[in-house]
């Protein structure tokens, strides 16, 4: 009996040594009990997130994307502030944050939101029905509203090829600093294309179960490899699997 309980714990270390690993604490900014985070992942941890997340959405409308949905080129942000509480110029910090990410998505501010490839919209919970209605239609607000039970959300219009062409998001910022820091920094990865929730998944702020509040190193590394020039926007989930070990690897090796 012993023996094989010695047996098993020697086990889980071996497995442990090739897991997420290298716990850090959560970065300056972050908000009061935000979790802390791993730094290393192995390729198969990452893997996994990549094709969980980057397929797929809680509501879909029109057709099918054939594969992945990413900007195809630098784009332009705006953030519009209806709150009663005054959070632009912190989501604009977020929005430049995800600007740094990868060198083939550079965000730079819009003068106008008409102008803007992806929109924020800072509002009061109070509001958040009568936005979504305002920007969808009755119809398409009360069919998430009613599936999602959302807090805050975000809506990619994308082409067939799986181009996305606008996002529009909206998040909450008259509830404190921890639901708007989860909400910035969670629909910002949606907008630029990490659609997708897994509730499973213990390191992803896409993991609607989790408050994180700030940009990790696990989802900075998945939206790194969805803007690498080797992943396109319709880029199909068996390709996927082809590459991105070896994109993986060399975000990994950088
Ligand atoms: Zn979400």
């Amino acid at each position: 009996m012993i023996k094989r309980a010695f047996f098993a714990a020697l086990l889980s270390a071996a497995t442990a040594a090739h897991a997420a690993s290298d716990r850090n604490p959560p970065p300056p900014g972050a908000f009061a009990g935000a979790p802390a985070q791993y730094t290393q992942f192995t390729t198969r941890e990452l893997m996994r997130g990549f094709l969980a997340l980057a397929f797929g959405s809680d509501l879909r409308l029109g057709v099918r994307p054939k594969g992945v949905r990413r900007f195809d080129r630098n784009i332009t942000a705006f953030v519009s502030s209806d709150a009663s509480v005054d959070r632009k110029a912190a989501m604009e910090q977020i929005i430049a944050e995800y600007g740094e990410v990868s060198a083939n998505l550079k965000i730079s501010p819009a003068a106008e939101e008409d102008d803007a490839d992806l929109v924020i919209h800072l509002i009061d919970e109070g509001k958040f029905k009568d936005a979504l209605i305002d920007a969808f239609g009755a119809t398409v607000a009360d069919a998430f509203v009613r599936r999602t039970d959302p807090q805050c959300m975000t809506s990619v219009k994308s082409r067939g090829d799986g181009v996305i062409l606008r996002s529009v998001s909206f998040v909450i910022a008259d509830q404190g600093d921890k639901v708007f820091l989860d909400c910035a920094y969670h629909e910002m990865l949606h907008a630029l294309g990490l659609s997708n929730h897994d509730q499973s998944n213990p390191w992803t702020t896409l993991n609607q179960r989790r408050m994180v509040g700030y940009l990790t190193v696990y989802d900075r590394t998945l939206l790194k490899a969805l803007y690498d020039p080797r992943i396109e926007p319709g880029t199909s989930r068996q390709q996927i699997r082809r590459v991105l070990p070896q994109v993986i690897r060399g975000i990994k090796g950088k």
